[in-house]
Formats: C-alpha cells, structure tokens, sequence
C-alpha cells in the first residue's frame, strides 16, 4: 500500500488526534537508507500506525554547514517506505515548521555543550526544537532512534523525561555496511578514495574495543592510539571522547558499557560513529 502522504500540520494533526492504536513515529531529514529502513522495522514491529517525517530541519545546520547540498531524493524515499507499507509520510515545507514569526527554542542544558555540541553550538537547539514540534503534531506512542546519533539519543531522552512527554523513545542499533561503514545520507558525499579512508572511524572504535579486551583501559592511552590510525588513513580529527552513556561526562578509566564517540572530517564530510565498549 502506498503512504499517504502529508504536508499540512493541520491535516497530519487531525488524523492524529482521530488514529486508533499504538502510533509509531519516524523522524528523519530523508534521503533514507538501511539504517532510517531498521528504525520503521522496528517501530513496525511494535506500533499499530506507522508515521515518517522527512524534513530537512534547516535550525540544526549552522551557518558554513551542508544545509544547501544536504542529499535529497524524495521519490526514491517513498519508494522505500512503501515497500515498508508504511501508513504515513509527512513532509513539511520550511514555511510551516519556521513562519516569519517564529520565536520559541527548545534547549537541553549541559549535555549538548559536550562532543558535537563543541563544533556544531547550536545543533541540538535546533534538534530539540523541531522533535519538539513533531512530538506536538503528531503524539506519538513510540519515537524510534537510531544510536548512530548516540548524543541526540541521550539529549532527547533528557528532553521528553523533563518536559513530561508522554512519547516513549526507542533506541535502535547502528546499521553498518558490510565493511563497516555506519550508515549515513552524508556518505553520498565522499569519493570512492574517501570511502576508504573513512572505513577509519569503524576500525579505530573496534581497535578500543580490541585494546580493552587485552585490558588497557585508560581513555588516554585507547585515544592515542585511535588517533594515529585516524590520521594514518588522512582523517581530521573534531574530537574523540571516552564517556559515561547516561551524563555523557569524559571517564579516564574505560570500563564495560562505556561509550567512546567520534567525529572525523574526511574530504571535507564530517563524519560520526560510535561504540559500546563491552
Ligand atoms: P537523519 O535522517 O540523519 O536525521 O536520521 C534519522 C534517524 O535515523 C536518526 O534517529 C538517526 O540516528 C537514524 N540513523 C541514521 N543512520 C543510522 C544508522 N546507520 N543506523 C541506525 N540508525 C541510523
């Protein structure tokens, strides 16, 4: 069957407010693949009603970012959640989510001052404000997340847990290439030469993981040694960190469940990953 598809807030507002069941809901900036494809299995998996949003949400792009070239292909999308039978698409224009007038942001204090939160200051004000925005058109029972974005996971929890939304957020694994590139629409950017650089990001988290095992622990010592793989494959580095999942504060000491994160530069695409340390 195919979506229907939406691009009104008043229309998708009022068919949410009628629907019957568990809704599930898929935030995404489009251009999707296996990765955006894991978050609606899942959502399908437990929801009634299945609801993506694809909007390219220009307030978390800061001023010298990707926004203009950010990859789109919104036939190719609907083909794809189709073959998913997804009930609804809902995709609208720049002019509905931000009129002339628009004033009011959504801030999440601290934690989205750390990692991304360093080199992009205004990203996750711009996250939280336009998830907020969805979360009101749309009320969803379950809002499905992928890990690939560990922080925006973290900071959007925080966010529903303090401003009492009643969305349950539902955190899903990162979909890999076969080489183990992470999924992302921003690889459609790199040079087949790129892409095999940027294999760098997954090696260098499995080489923590790798020197845990052979009990090294120190956040120093593992980040050393990522750095010199990262910058033998010719990756900028914008920052490597060691942190607790939960406060998203830097550890010195690596222990099982922490998280190690990364964003790196290849051919000028900024690219993240990151690990759960077992
Ligand atoms: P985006 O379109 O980049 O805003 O991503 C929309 C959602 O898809 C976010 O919750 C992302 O974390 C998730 N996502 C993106 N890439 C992946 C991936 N490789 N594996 C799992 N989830 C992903």
């Amino acid at each position: 069957m195919i979506p229907i598809l939406i691009n009104s807030i008043e229309e998708m507002s009022t068919i949410c407010r009628q629907m019957i069941g568990k809704v599930g809901f898929v935030p995404t900036m489009g251009f999707l693949h296996q990765g955006h494809l894991s978050l609606v299995k899942e959502a399908k998996r437990i929801s009634d009603v299945i609801i993506v949003s694809i909007f390219v949400n220009p307030t978390q792009f800061g001023a010298n970012e990707d926004l203009s070239n950010y990859p789109r292909n919104i036939e190719r999308d609907i083909k794809l959640l189709t073959e998913l039978d997804v009930d609804y698409i809902f995709f609208p224009t720049n002019e509905q989510m931000y009129p002339n007038d628009f004033k009011t942001w959504v801030n999440v204090d601290k934690i989205t001052q750390v990692l991304c939160g360093r080199s992009r200051p205004t990203h996750f004000r711009g996250v939280t404000t336009i998830v907020t925005k969805l979360m009101n058109i749309i009320e969803p029972d379950f809002m499905f997340m992928g890990e690939k974005d560990f922080q925006q996971l973290v900071v959007l929890r925080q966010m529903v847990k303090d401003l009492n939304f009643k969305t349950k957020i539902v955190g899903c694994s990162i979909k890999r290439e076969r080489d183990g590139l992470a999924l992302s629409s921003r690889n459609k950017y790199l040079t087949k030469i790129g892409r095999e650089k940027a294999l760098c990001l997954n090696k260098s988290l499995l080489l923590a993981q790798k020197l845990f095992n052979e009990n090294i622990q120190s956040s120093d010592e593992i980040i050393a040694q990522m750095t010199d793989l990262i910058e033998d494959n010719e990756g900028v580095i914008d920052y490597i960190e060691a942190f607790d999942p939960n406060t998203l504060e830097h550890i010195t000491n690596i222990v099982s469940g922490s998280r190690i994160a990364l964003a790196i530069v290849i051919e000028n695409t900024r690219l993240i990953d990151n690990i759960k340390i077992n």
